[in-house]
């Protein structure tokens, strides 16, 4: 198969098979430079100063902007901050203030957690008879009802890879009067996104997932260019506001998608993701998907033919997967474990699940082979049984 050319732009160690870019992008070979820059050449030489002269102030939008290209957003609608639970409050307080005559917010079973914490805590905040409703993710298209609100997904599921249609599901949304907003921490950098295409209202995203800014990257949010000026943020921090150096006493939003600017930006972060984001300036979306789909494809037929123990738990259609298939078993758990062990990183999710990202950045058909060999033997020489093994840690 053809390899995206980027795969040695990343630092993986030697004897690793990666397959949790998922989870926690790799370490990009040009970034520990760019942030011994960021602290030696901005904060220790700089000082101060580097707000300006190094463009600090600035970069949660400029940056940015490389991600908007990767989702398909227009530049100047993306912005940089915080965390992305974070994100979800910000983006569903806005679309709740948007149709205050409604009470239903649409989610679905599915969903990561934290994107329904927020929703749960956020209602009883509010405290004015609002609804967080999750049916299964197969249902979530007919249970948008015209007393629907909000419809918040994470198109791409954290456990299984199952994939939304962003197109469909928001003409519905619209269609039924709601607003629509986007999770996209397991699509940004996966598959191909149109997120202006699709007119949703608000997307949101993490940054250290497929886009590899590494732990504690700051998230993103998207909001359409139209609406920005209409919404008072409800997390209304001094640097959302139009002029946070007069120190005014009253806050007064910034103009389009600065006032979802909260606090200080996490500078050495940025410096970290600029650079891993600069990767994609070289990355075609569409050749990526395609790899993608030829890693999974060989993924899922290797596994069934070689540890029939093991049963998908993924679409079996490519076209309704992300760049993630998950198997379960008995004793995904400790088979996991064992794997790590052995150089083969995957993760594990409750109640059974093997998860495995497939990142073709950094992946070709070869280290799927070498990954389902090493599966392959640890199912059928029972290695995984082992105290060693079994126990669950904090992290999984
Ligand atoms: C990874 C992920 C998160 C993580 O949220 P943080 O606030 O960045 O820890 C949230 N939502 C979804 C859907 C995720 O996949």
């Amino acid at each position: 198969m053809t390899r995206l050319p980027v795969k040695d732009r990343f630092d993986l160690p030697d004897g690793i098979i990666y397959l949790d870019g998922n989870s926690l992008g790799p370490l990009p070979c040009s970034v520990p430079a760019r942030v011994a820059s960021a602290v030696t050449k901005e904060w220790g030489g700089h000082l101060i100063k580097g707000w300006n002269v190094d463009g600090w102030m600035a970069q949660p939008v400029t940056v940015a902007d490389r991600i908007a290209r990767i989702i398909g957003a227009p530049p100047k609608s993306t912005v940089l901050g915080d965390t992305l639970s974070i994100k979800v409050h910000q983006a569903l307080s806005a679309a709740l203030q948007m149709r205050a005559d409604r009470k239903v917010i649409l989610s679905d079973n599915g969903n990561f957690p934290t994107d329904l914490y927020m929703a749960q805590g956020l209602i009883r905040q509010l405290d004015v008879g609002h609804e967080l409703r999750t049916p299964n993710p197969e249902d979530v298209a007919d249970a948008i009802t015209s007393d629907v609100a909000v419809v918040m997904l994470t198109q791409v599921d954290y456990r299984t890879g199952r994939m939304h249609d962003m197109a469909d599901i928001t003409a519905r949304a619209h269609a039924a009067g709601a607003v629509m907003i986007w999770d996209l921490a397991h699509s940004a950098g996966a598959v191909p996104l149109d997120i202006a295409g699709s007119n949703a209202e608000f997307a949101v995203g993490c940054t250290y997932k497929y886009l590899n800014g590494g732990p504690g990257a700051p998230a993103f949010i998207y909001v359409r260019p139209d609406l920005a000026d209409h919404i008072s943020p409800a997390l209304s921090g001094w640097l959302g506001h139009d002029a946070p150096f007069a120190f005014e006493p009253d806050y007064r939003p910034a103009i389009g998608i600065e006032r979802f600017r909260v606090g200080t930006p996490s500078v050495i972060q940025i410096a970290a993701l600029d650079e891993a984001l600069a990767i994609w300036d070289d990355v075609d979306l569409k050749a990526l998907r395609g790899a993608s789909i030829q890693l999974s494809e060989l993924f899922i037929s290797e596994v069934e033919a070689r540890c029939p123990e093991l049963t998908l738990a993924s679409p079996r259609n490519p076209e309704h997967r992300g760049s993630q298939v998950s198997f379960s078993y008995k004793h995904g758990y400790a088979v996991m474990q064992a794997l790590i062990a052995q150089g083969v990183i995957g993760d594990y999710r409750h109640p059974d699940m093997m998860r495995f990202g497939f990142t073709p950045l950094f992946l070709d058909s070869d280290d799927i082979r070498q990954a389902v060999d090493i599966l392959q033997e640890i199912i059928a020489d029972r290695s995984w049984d082992d105290p060693k093994f079994t126990t669950v840690k904090r992290v999984t």
